[in-house]
């Protein structure tokens, strides 16, 4: 680009933020329930016209209409053994030492055979498994308990008594004709499918799916499957969202991503509109520079809602155009989400034919204090722990950027509006999200390291689930202090003694050894100041050069401790900059934002970047003595020992301990 339309961009620019800052930042923030009201008034929200699929096309599909059963299953009164039909008063009496005798009529009902000839007193008829009971018989005898007399005229021994009915299913006993056998607005699973077929029927009116559009917008936008590089990020929300438009009942209609361009964003969301029964977009509803999907609404249609008190979703934007739904749901994957859910997935749903999800819910202890801001209402997703005193919820705290905190939470909790925290040990109500039904066999709570993977997937191979919560070393010797877990992974340095972990070895708790990681130095291949030195000497080079820029770590780490000693109270540029994962110094220095820190050699060696050895850090494992005997901690200290997991944390550049 020559420097004429860089500059006018870069004007451009300035002025959207300048434009932006003037403005108010929301014209009106309305509460979640006035949001719902607003958004509701405007909306259709009865099912779609019913449409004839065939049975191998419902699965998934959800009922339109009753289905009242036209035919009785069985249809028939029907034997459920092998054996004899018989008149249960000829039985009465009969065993082993008084068998009864009767006679064998001549004929075989298998299945599909329909009998002839009527079971008269004294007499009985040979039944299979399903067959058709024949007139006269009220009941059956098993096979096992007769004797089959084969001298002269074909008779049996019976030696157990029958009691009327034994053994027969009645016709409708099942299916009655006439039940309401299925009711609309059920999703229809392979169990429904085989009810229908059992009566007979080989379609079904389900309701339309309604057609929901997903866009996607943002410069910065790369799709999954293509390269990545800074600052791209990949289109998360629009494979998400489409997958939660199927879950709710609808069709989703991919549509892509879309650049920060009001033409190009009008254009596609008239697209959609023109193929689809609702649109969600996600992204550029803030007042950010750059931000304009809500002003395309605002350009085609009606803003119902932008602006909502609600955390995480505040930039949420209802609206309608042609009388279609459109929402604009905030670009932060976790934001996007909570707002689907709360605003757009009930919506499909009723348009989909199904009822209001019910949410189940349970009572928990949260662990910690958190905070909330005053004046908007908190959704917080958490992880559920049984501990020795009840269910506790642990709050993930990754904040409402982060992609996975939905697919790792169980459920999560509402913190009022008007509460500004909720202390430590309240009990909250937890609504569920997604299966917590596996209850895991084993908890880790603590510090996370790439070979304790390793472990938990040998775990695995045992037959033994492991949740793993990275809640920091620190945390890890709180929970397991509290009971909370099985096991906490810690590598903190006692600075009174300079070694690791063994102070944190208190009452109830041991500890048992797991592995060593070399703390270094980080640096760009090829960076003179560092290549060929010792750790301390190129430390001492860029500690003189204040062009340097260093990466910290987060205080209570145990590199932290570590980068502290090497800098003997020295305050290098960048010592602010304080990350909280070995990951995060990597890559800021790989991407140029600083020339140094200190992290582990496996993730140094993830990110191609030199290393300059420093000390190695223990990495143990606090285990909880009341809990040690459970299968699987056991299979866990097992696994600690085994020596083909070993030699799997060895390959990836940790030396086990020695067991
Ligand atoms: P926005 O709402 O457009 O201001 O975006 C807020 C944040 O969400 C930014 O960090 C975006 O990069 C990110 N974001 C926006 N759209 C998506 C998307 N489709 N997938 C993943 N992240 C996104
Ligand atoms: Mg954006």
């Amino acid at each position: 680009m020559n420097e004429t339309p860089k500059r006018k961009k870069a004007e451009d620019l300035l002025a959207r933020v300048r434009a932006a800052a003037r403005q108010e930042q929301f014209l009106e923030v309305v509460s979640a329930e006035q949001a719902r009201a607003r958004f509701e008034k405007h909306l259709d929200l009865s099912p779609l016209s019913p449409e004839r699929v065939g049975l191998a096309a419902a699965l998934g599909r959800v009922l339109a209409h009753d289905v009242v059963a036209a035919v009785d299953a069985p249809p028939f009164d029907r034997s459920n053994v092998d054996g004899f039909a018989v008149r249960a008063t000829d039985t009465t009496g009969a065993s082993d030492a008084a068998p009864k005798l009767l006679a064998l009529n001549p004929e075989v009902i298998a299945c599909g055979v329909a009998p002839a000839l009527q079971v008269a007193p004294g007499t009985a008829t040979t039944i299979a498994t399903g067959g058709l009971i024949p007139r006269g018989a009220d009941a059956v005898v098993m096979i096992e308990h007769t004797e089959l007399l084969e001298q002269g005229e074909p008779r049996i021994e019976v030696r157990r008594a029958a009691a009327p009915g034994q053994f027969i299913s009645y016709a409708g006993s099942d299916i009655a004709r006439g039940e309401t056998l299925l009711r609309r607005g059920t999703r229809i699973g392979s169990r429904e499918i085989g009810m229908l077929a059992a009566c007979g029927l080989a379609d079904v009116d389900v309701v339309r799916r309604p057609r929901v559009a997903v866009l996607s917008t943002g410069d910065e936008l790369v799709q999954p499957g293509e390269p990545l590089k800074p600052p791209g990020v990949y289109d998360s929300n629009g494979a998400i969202l489409a997958a939660a438009i199927r879950e709710a009942g609808g069709e989703p209609l991919p549509l892509g991503a879309f650049p920060d361009h009001a033409a190009v964003l009008e254009r596609a969301v008239r697209n959609a509109l023109a193929q689809a029964d609702m649109v969600v977009v996600s992204g550029g509803t803030s007042k950010g520079a750059g931000d304009l999907s809500h002003t395309v609404v605002s350009s085609l249609g009606q803003i119902l809602v932008h602006g909502v008190a609600l955390k995480p979703g505040k930039p949420l934007c209802l609206g309608l155009i042609d009388n279609k739904p459109i929402v604009v749901l905030p670009g932060f994957p976790t934001s996007a989400i909570f707002t689907f859910h709360a605003y757009v997935a009930p919506a499909i749903r009723a348009r989909a034919g199904l009822p209001p999800e019910a949410a189940a819910t349970l009572m928990a202890e949260v662990p910690v204090r958190v905070a909330s801001e005053l004046g908007r209402k908190e959704f917080l997703l958490v992880s559920l722990v049984e501990s020795d005193r009840g269910t506790v919820a642990f709050p993930i705290t990754k904040g409402s950027g982060a992609v996975t905190s939905f697919s790792q939470a169980d459920g999560f909790i509402e913190i009022d509006a008007l509460a500004g925290a909720l202390d430590a040990a309240s009990e909250v109500q937890v609504t569920l999200i997604g299966d917590v039904a596996d209850v895991p066999d084993l908890v880790i709570m603590g510090s996370h390291d790439v070979a304790l993977d390793v472990v938990v997937g040998a775990l695995a191979e045992r037959g033994f689930s492991a949740r793993v919560l990275a809640v920091g070393s620190q945390g890890g010797v709180t929970a397991a202090s509290h009971g909370q877990c099985d096991i906490a992974p810690v590598h903190l340095i006692d600075p009174a003694t300079g070694k690791y972990n063994v102070h944190l070895a208190t009452a109830g708790l041991t500890l048992v050894p797991g592995w060593r990681r070399m703390q270094g130095v980080l640096f760009r291949p090829g960076d003179t100041r560092f290549e060929a030195r010792s750790a301390q000497a190129a430390i001492k080079t860029a500690l003189a050069d204040p062009a340097m820029l260093m990466v910290n770590r987060n205080a209570g780490s145990g590199t932290r401790v570590l980068i502290d000693k090497l800098l003997a109270g020295s305050r290098p540029p960048g010592y602010a900059n304080q990350p909280k994962s070995h990951n995060a110094v990597a890559a800021a220095i790989a991407q140029n934002r600083a020339d140094w820190g200190l992290a582990i050699e496996p993730v140094c060696k993830l990110y191609g970047l030199g290393f300059l050895p420093v000390a190695p850090e223990h990495y143990d494992f606090l285990v909880v003595e009341k809990r040690r005997d459970r299968p699987a901690v056991q299979a866990f200290l097992a696994a600690l020992r085994d020596e083909e997991t070993r030699a799997r944390i060895r390959a990836l550049g940790m030396q086990p301990a020695a067991s």
